[in-house]
């Protein structure tokens, strides 16, 4: 079967739909498998959100239980930085009473859309607008704009969630302590992955310390659990590794004797191999230590592809791998590999 058929089915599978658009080539979003089937309850005036990518769908959906339908826009196999809008995604949008997206320019080539939907009066709010603004980085490499990745910092992505419940309260007041209850679950839960990063991530050897990625999306992680973060490719996807940056990461790694670094979920593999060849040509041996979720979630439906999992996931796979203590399972035994 074609992979994205695959996901597709698996996605309406997950959602219980049979009614929604077809999966077919017509160049149409298929449906993302990040939402929420509940469907919305008429009775309680059931309205319809849209959300971008996996890390906002999640969330939502948590918080607005069977008040509304969600729907997440991007699959988690595309990369947020540069995903293009098709024109069933600008229809989606349109017809949503709510939309939520990350922010920061996260969601680069869907400003111009947003922006216009706010404009004719739609209630459409970025999760990362919940955050105090000096807790966001602004690396030299951006350029004047803030490192959109806050979510890698599990703290911060809790801190969104109220921007969830108070703009669902605000659409519908009627629902409001339902909105409060869950947003307050889905914190402590959040909150819950945190502590166990940090108490994970601080087992792993001084020296060893040290994460190397496919693109630069770990700033917040580093400074939040402690670990030095190298990116591969640059802080967008857009820009291609140069051969310097492969070749610095290369005598770093060789230096810090570091054994092990990351791919991503969503992005190419291929500079990550450079660097490990790079080592090894220099003898200094070098593994692929696993796949992380850094701007996209697992599958829909299963635990890495919610917010704690993939959170869960991408901590136990780097404690292990750099020689620090996790539980091979994860936070609450959910993990296989
Ligand atoms: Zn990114």
């Amino acid at each position: 079967m074609h992979r994205l058929q695959a996901i597709c089915l698996a996605a309406l599978g997950a959602l219980g739909l049979l009614t929604l658009a077809s999966c077919g080539g017509d160049g149409s979003t298929p449906p993302s498998g990040q939402g929420t089937g509940a469907g919305g309850d008429p009775a309680a005036g059931g309205y319809s959100i849209v959300t971008t990518c996996g890390m906002v769908t999640d969330l939502v959906t948590r918080v607005a239980g069977d008040r509304a339908t969600v729907r997440g826009m991007m699959r988690n196999d595309v990369d947020p930085h540069t995903y293009n809008p098709t024109r069933n995604d600008i229809a989606t949008l349109e017809a949503a009473d709510v939309i939520f997206y990350s922010g920061l320019n996260l969601e680069a080539r869907l400003s111009d859309a947003l922006v216009r939907m706010a404009g004719s009066g739609k209630r459409v709010a970025a999760l990362t607008s919940g955050i105090d603004p000096k807790d966001l980085l602004e690396p030299e490499e951006f350029e004047g704009h803030f490192d959109p990745h806050v979510w890698n910092d599990a703290s911060l992505w809790a801190a969104s969630v109220s921007v969830i419940r108070d703009t669902l309260s605000a659409q519908d007041p009627a629902g409001r302590s339902g909105y409060e209850e869950r947003a307050t679950a889905l914190e402590r839960e959040i909150l819950a992955v945190h502590d166990y990063a940090k108490q994970c991530l601080a087992t792993i050897p001084e020296a060893s310390r040290v994460l190397v990625t496919a693109h630069d999306a770990f700033n917040y992680f580093g400074r939040a659990y402690g670990i030095e973060v190298h990116g591969v490719q640059g802080v967008t996807t857009e820009h291609e590794a140069g051969l310097a940056e492969i070749t610095r990461l290369v005598t770093m790694l060789t230096e810090r004797k570091v054994n092990a670094i990351f791919v991503e979920q969503a992005f190419e593999e291929d500079h990550v191999q450079a660097v490990v060849e790079g080592a090894q040509a220099r003898g200094h041996d070098v593994r692929i230590g696993g796949k992380l979720y850094s701007d996209a979630m697992g599958e829909p439906g299963s635990y890495r592809g919610t917010f704690v999992g993939m959170v869960d996931h991408n901590v136990t796979l780097i404690t292990r791998a750099l020689g620090g203590k996790a539980p091979e399972q994860g936070l609450y035994g959910k993990l296989t590999w």
